[in-house]
């Protein structure tokens, strides 16, 4: 079977992908961002990358080359900026990358771009670049974009088995159950099982301050133990978010 990735498509493969099939585009967008000690910087963009991957050869769609750089990594979802390998950009920065990829995808012909957010912070910065985008393009435009986080596919049954005594919600989720076990089914030799910290989960006061407090968060990056992940909640969480979020880009584009 060819492959899902544009990148590793000749531009003639990928025109006749676009022109001939009219494949949905699914753009991954993550972060670099610490991870605690047991998870990689990339976790963010490879996890929304394998996911849109699993999703993109059920459908028939194409994966481009993830936006590696996420917004600013906050105490409460992403431990904040003072660790050292977070690296991050600008909101103008962000937004001007989507912006741009909306304008390139269009030009292209892709009439169905799917943006698939691995990064909390990204979320509205994400929204405004592909606003602006289609603001570029006119109200003529061909393409249509469907934007998501993919934590959002999961059902409370499955959310239900992955943690039997309870879940701490999204945010608190970084480095945690989720991330860990999606990337102990998708990148196992990169995870680091032995140095998964006992932290957590991390406690928030219902403000924020700036400059923030480092001392708010976990030594260790972590807000919320990954002890209960494993590779079999793993394949369960992948499983449910490509199935669905495959039968969502059917839905939205038959
Ligand atoms: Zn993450
Ligand atoms: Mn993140």
């Amino acid at each position: 079977m060819r492959s899902v990735f544009m990148s590793e498509l000749s531009w003639v493969e990928y025109q006749a992908r676009i022109e001939r099939d009219r494949a949905p585009v699914l753009l991954p967008v993550g972060a670099t961002e610490q991870h605690g000690p047991h998870l990689p910087l990339g976790t963010d963009a490879l996890l929304a990358t394998a996911v849109a991957a699993d999703a993109a050869r059920r459908v028939g769609a194409l994966v481009a080359p993830a936006i590696a750089y996420g917004y600013k990594s906050q105490p409460k979802c992403g431990g904040g900026q003072h660790f050292c390998g977070t690296t991050s950009v600008d909101a103008a920065t962000l937004v001007g990358g989507v912006r741009d990829a909306v304008r390139e995808f269009a030009r292209h012909g892709v009439a169905r771009l799917v943006v698939v957010n691995g990064h909390y912070e990204n979320q509205w910065f994400v929204t405004e670049g592909i606003d602006l985008g289609l603001r570029d393009l006119g109200a003529g435009a061909a393409i249509e974009v469907v934007r998501l986080e993919y934590w959002d596919f999961l059902t409370e049954a499955t959310l239900a088995k992955v943690f039997p005594d309870g879940f701490p919600g999204f945010a608190l989720e970084h480095a945690a159950v989720i991330e860990t076990s999606l990337m102990l089914h998708y990148h196992p030799s990169l995870v680091r099982v032995d140095l998964i910290p006992d932290d957590g989960p991390a406690e928030f006061p219902p403000y924020d301050v700036y400059p923030s407090r480092r001392h708010w968060v976990p030594l260790s990056g972590v807000l919320s133990s990954a002890r209960g992940a494993d590779a079999a909640k793993g394949r369960l969480i992948a499983e449910e978010v490509a199935q669905r979020l495959a039968a969502a880009i059917e839905a939205r584009f038959p």
